[in-house]
């Protein structure tokens, strides 16, 4: 790559929000930037990119175990190969969706349709649903998450527990089981678990959550792994 220019049509790039890549705003083209901060795949950083986490553990043992490192894979696939909250969506509706108990708007829609009583008094102006899953430490049809643009919410019998993104400030890796969990500021109440097994879309919504905080907000702080 020429400069800053755009080897396609000679547009001048922008770096993405999630500053793994430079795109052009002319055609859309995707380059990639100095791999520097993104660490190294079998290190203690997992190859988790360094501009948007703190790196507070180890995660050398993790990745030995099969699940937790599928799940940490598709959070650096998304942030190092996607690099856009929009290209991770598109990833998650068009290759992740694909079972019955997990749904988006317009996959699966009819699970939506059903707790749509649930879910519509929490929903704000210009709110999305990307993700919807029933069949996680939950009873199927009766307690879901939803991840939509703006928050994560856990409907349980109880009631609903909301973490919005902007208020995300660490994620705290649960791998003490054979399946891993990711407990969102540390709670185990509000955990994007295993989603049936579907390790690669549970890290693909964590890579979607970090990179919609900084898309948001470029100057906050990175979001504190543990
Ligand atoms: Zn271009």
């Amino acid at each position: 790559m020429e400069d800053n220019k755009c080897r396609f049509c000679g547009g001048e790039l922008v770096l993405s929000k999630s500053r793994t890549k430079k795109i052009c705003p002319f055609c859309d083209a995707k380059f990639d930037v100095d791999a520097k901060s993104l660490g190294d795949p079998d290190g203690r950083d997992a190859g988790l990119n360094q501009e948007l986490f703190y790196i507070d553990r180890d995660f050398r043992e993790a990745m030995k175990k099969k699940n937790t490192s599928e799940s940490i894979g598709a959070i650096r696939y998304c942030l190092n190969e996607l690099g856009t909250a929009k290209d991770v969506e598109n990833y998650i509706r068009n290759s992740l969706i694909n079972d019955e108990d997990v749904a988006s708007e317009g996959v699966n829609q009819r699970r939506i349709e059903n707790v749509k009583d649930k879910i519509e008094p929490h929903m704000e102006a210009g709110e999305r649903i990307i993700v919807y899953g029933d069949n996680d430490l939950f009873f199927r049809g009766k307690n879901f998450v939803l991840v939509t643009n703006l928050k994560c919410m856990f409907f349980t019998k109880k009631g609903v527990k909301t973490v919005r993104h902007k208020d995300l400030i660490s994620i705290k890796l649960d791998d003490s089981l054979s399946t891993p969990s990711w407990l969102l500021n540390g709670n185990y109440e509000t955990t994007i678990s295993n989603f049936g097994a579907k390790y690669q879309l549970q890290g693909a919504i964590i890579a979607l959550i970090s990179l919609l905080i900084f898309e948001n907000n470029q100057d906050r702080e990175r979001i504190r792994l543990v």
